[in-house]
């Protein structure tokens, strides 16, 4: 049944295929977004198109960035020879909120999940391994989820990692399972990382 008319169900619909968006979310967002001024309504779709035109993957860690290279791999003061392994931007986000690890990181831009059929040359595990081929790489945390698929990927790139005679480290489990490290507060993300294991 169509609860709106023409342009409105449009709008519905195009809101609802978003991600955590259901039809009834998406017909609150759409009432909302009528009743706003023009011009604030504007200026969020200018936002969305021009993050989807200029924005693309940092040159060397793979996480979202408008520039060559985001923030973190172009400063120098951060310590190029730790990598710490995420699966997405708000992973490293997560951690860079707290403000306590001085490392940079790697974007896997997903994980490997043989269910969703998801394998590893679906993510940047092979840009990952040509960035450990630099001199100089002391250590490798792998920080993804705590998901089967988080686990299932961490299983694999330190079976990749280790004959190479890099240090890798894992995470400690004080992330619950199943949690993904952006819902997780600053000092267990802070206690994983310091409680992290060598594998
Ligand atoms: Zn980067």
């Amino acid at each position: 049944m169509k609860l709106y008319s023409g342009k409105m169900n449009r709008l519905v619909e195009e809101l609802s295929s978003l991600p955590g968006i259901g039809e009834k979310s998406a017909g609150r967002l759409a009432d909302h977004l009528i009743r706003m001024p023009e011009e604030r309504v504007r200026r969020i779709a200018d936002a969305m198109v021009d993050a989807r035109e200029n924005v693309h993957f940092c040159r060397e860690c793979y996480t979202l960035t408008d520039e060559e290279l985001c923030p973190v791999c172009g400063n120098e003061a951060r310590d190029h020879n730790t990598i710490m392994v995420v699966e997405d931007t708000r992973d490293m986000q997560a951690y860079e909120k707290t403000g306590k690890y001085s490392g940079v990181y790697h974007v896997l831009q997903g994980a490997i999940s043989p269910m969703l059929g998801i394998g590893p040359n679906d993510i940047r595990l092979k840009e990952l391994m040509a960035r450990l081929q630099q001199s100089g790489i002391k250590e490798v945390i792998i920080a993804t989820n705590s998901s089967l698929e988080g686990e299932t990927t961490a299983m694999y790139i330190s079976k990749l990692i280790k004959p190479t005679g890099i240090k890798v480290t894992r995470i400690a489990s004080g992330v619950p399972v199943g949690g993904d490290l952006e819902n997780i507060d600053e000092i267990t993300l802070l206690r994983a990382l310091d409680g992290r294991v060598e594998l």
